[in-house]
């Protein structure tokens, strides 16, 4: 009966009329930002979501993405993205790379990309079910180097302010082992001397060597971020700069307020301060204020592995991490622009390295290892939620008899392509204390992906529920 009165002639006219008005108060754009430290999975992560998306349909193993479950999803494609400056994300060489025979992983994130989507749909509710005969929706996803967030905290540091940040990061022994030749290098540069901008650059060089010697080794707080992911600033000159020891300043002599003209000293003086503010401010600025989604991608598994110390420095990065996500009165972020985030999604990244039994384990790991910082973070009107996901799910899980008694176990292929069956162990929920470690290690395992064997959509863990999270209000 009510459909009837729709379909009357009068109120087709009226309908037609009301469309165009309707769409331009319908709010059909999400600027979703993925971002989490190298290696946190995050072009997985993407490769995941556009292709759940893009394959779409009855048969996709989705749920919880409720557009699709109440069959209102009309379709999914890619558009040409907003920013031509951006590299286009690489989703085509992805889903290469992972339909070759053995799959393997695509290249990880170096700089920023993006891709844009549109998804059509028929709405749920309101007047607009009987006004449109359907909706689109445009999803921006940007891909971002977590390192680059890592800058923040420098824009209120000055030069000085940063030595003392980088003598107390080399305390720690073995760290300082890890700088040596950055060490010798820099005592030998006479800082007074007229500028030399080639030895500067070779002693630069040094220094994000070791930054990057660091990472191997499982340190995450790592700074500046473009020392170890420089995007599109490789050779350039604002990132020839690096910290002075206080020895040498002692040895040296200097006053670093009143460097001389022309100098060693004036010239990383000037590009320290050259970097906040034609790297870092304008990232900010022109990039990270268009987000309205974030999602946060941490790779803690990989973390307990490393042990110790590679935890606690994780910890210590997801602390200034969020600092981007401290938004307050006073705040620096608030002070560079208005943000308008309102969602913000916490994600344990591969979760098929533990049995379905760890999975919460490893939310509540998460959740505490945010703590600190969640606790400093005033949200305004932004909704977080945290979750363990799998982008694309690389072992299957099963149970296993150990002395006729059924344990969970998981079966996955190794880097040498051999089947690895095995239960992974159990998953703290709180990093363990430093004498843990002298007993016992972590050891989950790393699975090669599988083999699609024809399939188009990607097996994961919990996308449909981080799309829903996402997106479902938008898509009503
Ligand atoms: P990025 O540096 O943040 O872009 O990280 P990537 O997305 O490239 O992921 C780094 C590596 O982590 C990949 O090469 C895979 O080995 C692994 N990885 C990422 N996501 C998953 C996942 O969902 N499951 C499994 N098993 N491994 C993953």
């Amino acid at each position: 009966m009510q459909h009837s009165i729709f379909k009357h002639p009068q109120i087709q006219r009226a309908k037609q009329k009301l469309k165009l008005t309707a769409s331009r108060f319908t709010d059909n754009h999400i600027s979703l930002a993925v971002t989490g430290l190298s290696g946190s999975g995050k072009t997985a992560f993407i490769t995941s979501l556009v292709n759940q998306l893009l394959e779409a349909n009855e048969q996709a193993h989705l749920p919880f993405f409720s557009v699709l479950a109440e069959g209102r999803l009309i379709g999914v494609k890619r558009d040409i993205q907003p920013n031509l400056i951006f590299n286009r994300f690489a989703y085509e060489q992805a889903m290469s790379d992972l339909s070759q025979n053995p799959a393997r992983w695509p290249a990880s994130t170096t700089g920023v990309s993006q891709v844009r989507l549109k998804i059509k749909y028929k709405n749920a509710q309101g007047l607009s079910q009987y006004l449109l005969d359907d909706s689109t929706l445009t999803l921006d996803i940007t891909d971002y180097p977590g390192e680059w967030l890592l800058d923040l905290p420098l824009l209120e540091m000055s030069y000085p302010d940063w030595l003392e940040h980088c003598d107390d990061e080399l305390a720690d022994t073995k760290r300082q082992s890890l700088a040596g030749d950055f060490l010798e290098a820099v005592t030998n540069l006479q800082l007074l001397n007229k500028a030399d901008e080639i030895s500067l650059q070779k002693v630069a060089s040094l220094y994000s060597r070791y930054l990057l010697t660091c990472q191997t080794e499982g340190y995450q707080l790592l700074q500046p971020g473009r020392f170890i992911l420089p995007g599109e600033l490789t050779n350039a000159p604002v990132l020839h700069f690096f910290p002075i020891p206080k020895s040498v300043i002692e040895n040296q002599n200097l006053d670093l307020n009143k460097p001389p003209h022309d100098s060693n000293l004036a010239i990383l003086i000037s590009r320290f301060e050259q970097y906040k503010n034609a790297v870092v401010k304008p990232f900010y600025k022109e990039h990270f204020k268009q987000f309205d989604r974030q999602v946060i991608l941490v790779d803690c598994l990989t973390a307990l592995n490393r042990g110790h110390r590679s935890v606690q420095d994780l910890q210590k990065a997801l602390d200034w991490l969020m600092k981007s996500f401290q938004y307050g009165t006073s705040n620096l972020i608030n002070r560079l622009f208005e943000p308008k985030i309102d969602k913000l999604v916490f994600a344990a990244s591969k979760a098929d390295h533990i049995t379905p039994d760890q999975q919460v384990n490893l939310v509540k790991l998460l959740d505490n290892m945010l703590h600190q910082a969640r606790k400093k973070t005033q949200y305004q009107g932004v909704l977080s939620e945290s979750t363990a996901i799998s982008a694309i799910r690389a072992s299957k899980s099963g149970l296993g008899k150990v002395k006729n008694e059924e344990v969970p176990i998981l079966r996955g292929i190794d880097n040498e392509g051999h089947t690895l069956t095995l239960y992974p162990g159990e998953v703290p929920t709180t990093c363990p204390e430093p004498d843990f470690w002298k007993h016992q290690n972590f050891e989950f395992p790393k699975f090669m992906p599988t083999n699609l064997a024809g399939s188009h959509s990607l097996p994961h863990i919990r996308m449909d529920q981080v799309l829903e999270f996402l997106l479902a209000d938008k898509l009503k």
